[in-house]
């Protein structure tokens, strides 16, 4: 029996890893996903059904089992089928939290276990070491994760304590420290795991209270392989190869994330973490009153038909705005009506666009844009100098200028899309309201801009019928 389940054990490693590389891809990440779920869903059975102890007993407590397998995926379901494409990094990090909670509670139970079985200066170092980690980074991934989730949702606000660094540094240190004089046998009060616990709860809410708007993408990929390491040390405490590899999976792919997040946004992550990017953002509300020189100017749903339908080359930029307006099959549309008219169009794919990695390409693809009119942001910029328009669809932060002449901005050094470089630029959004940084936008004042204001989607219809009726 315990034969097949370490086959089953390997397979599902196996979809995990094949379910990562499909991810890796728009056109392949639906397959991904469902096939790495799949190899989830065979070892959770696989190990009810199949796992015995030494003395042979098989799992007992079923009913807990499929209660809670029962009420989780109905709650699960629920909250995946009603969540709206833009609020989904906050149900990933809130998802993500629940993991981190599971590896913290394995922690709690094993320790107990172990100190009732054996007591706990009996406990050997390996064990104490991995519940004690997994204890740590589990309980800092669930509190940091419900923190970040509350941020997102506008629940909570930026928030740092003054000395907050210091004080975070402190509480690292008192958990490393009181942990290794646990596992040491310096201190054999078990009362103390519990104190550990509070500790590692303060640590997450305090690491990501300050954290600003815009890098919490950075901050949820991060706690992210932090889950997956605990979860990989309950693997280690279990002995059971699928948790481990996967673990070791998410917690991979998780730091892999993170530093391409970091990448792309020009940053180092201790920047990140106490840099405070983005800090005190005002999520879509007024901006900052900087002055800029140049005026704002509008332009008409009719002249901007006549600009894109005689132009040789129009680069389409997504945004957040693009989602909210739920815009993607209209734009795709209006992608459509251009080629037929023998203009180039093109997608400029910023890796910041929109609210979680990937945004813009899942958004596109529901509409069946093709992929390889998705150009990502260093392969497009050279493109601007010879594009006719560029239309900018709901997109702020990506296309501000600021990122690269004001290095007060709290934006400065991210890389951004050179629109300015185009011989025309249109920005559709409905006001002059700030993005996500909550900064003005030099862009919209510059000569070769002009806005056209209104919901993306509506604007686009329109556009789109101005088009046809030119032809
Ligand atoms: P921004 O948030 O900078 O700007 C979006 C713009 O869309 C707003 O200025 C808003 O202006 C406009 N808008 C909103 N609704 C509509 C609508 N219905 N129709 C037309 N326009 C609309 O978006 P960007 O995509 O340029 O930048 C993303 C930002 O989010 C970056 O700062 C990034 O760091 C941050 N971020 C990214 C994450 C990721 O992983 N991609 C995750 C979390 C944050 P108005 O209100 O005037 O219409």
């Amino acid at each position: 029996m315990q034969h097949i389940l370490q086959l089953i054990y390997l397979i599902s490693s196996v979809t995990f890893i094949l379910g990562l590389k499909f991810l890796g891809n728009p056109a392949t990440a639906r397959k991904g996903n469902l096939i790495a779920a799949g190899g989830m869903i065979l070892a959770i059975f696989g190990t009810i059904f199949l796992y015995t102890t030494e003395g042979g007993e098989h799992l007992g407590n079923l009913g807990f089992i499929f209660g809670g397998l029962i009420v989780g995926t109905v709650i699960g379901w629920m909250i995946a089928k009603k969540v709206k494409m833009t609020a989904m990094p906050q149900m990933v990090s809130f998802f993500n939290g629940m993991g981190g909670a599971c590896a913290a509670l394995i922690s709690v139970i094993e320790f107990r276990h172990h100190v009732e079985l054996e007591g706990f200066s009996n406990i050997q170092t390996g064990t104490l070491i991995t519940i004690f980690a997994g204890l740590i980074i589990g309980t800092v991934s669930f509190t940091g994760s419900i923190i970040a989730y509350g941020k997102l949702e506008e629940k909570i606000k930026d928030f740092s304590l003054p000395a907050g660094q210091y004080i975070n540094m402190a509480l690292l240190l008192s958990l490393i420290g009181l942990s290794a004089m646990m596992i040491s046998g310096n201190i054999a009060n078990t009362e103390m795991f519990y104190v550990i616990i509070l500790l590692a709860v303060a640590y997450g809410v305090l690491f990501v209270f300050p954290i600003g708007g815009a890098d919490m993408p950075v901050v949820i990929s991060l706690l992210n392989s932090f889950t997956g390491v605990a979860a990989a040390c309950g693997g280690f405490l279990y002995g059971n190869n699928v948790m481990l590899i996967g673990g070791i999976l998410v917690g991979s792919a998780g730091t892999l994330l993170t530093v391409v997040m970091c990448k792309s946004m020009n940053r180092s992550l201790t920047n990140v973490l106490i840099g405070n990017f983005g800090g005190g953002a005002k999520t879509g509300a007024a901006a900052t009153s900087t002055t800029f020189v140049g005026s704002i100017k509008e332009v008409t749903k009719s002249d901007a038909a006549i600009m894109m339908k005689y132009a040789k080359k129009v680069i389409i930029v997504p945004g957040y705005g693009l989602a909210v307006a739920q815009a993607q099959h209209v734009v795709h549309e209006l992608e459509e009506l251009l080629e037929k008219n023998d203009v180039t169009v093109k997608y400029a794919i910023h890796p910041v666009a929109g609210r979680m990695p990937g945004h813009m390409n899942v958004l596109l693809a529901e509409s069946n844009v093709s992929y390889d009119k998705l150009v990502e942001m260093e392969e497009i910029n050279p493109e601007f100098a010879t594009t006719d328009v560029v239309l900018v669809i709901g997109a702020n932060d990506v296309v501000n200028p600021a990122a690269k002449t004001d290095p007060s901005s709290p934006i400065y050094g991210m890389p951004i899309l050179d629109v300015e470089n185009a011989a025309s630029v249109i920005v559709m959004k409905r006001s002059m309201k700030a993005g996500y940084a909550g900064i003005e936008n030099e862009l919209f004042y510059k000569p070769k801009t002009s806005m056209l204001f209104g919901d993306a989607k509506k604007s686009l219809s329109e556009l789109v019928s101005e088009i046809k009726s030119l032809s």
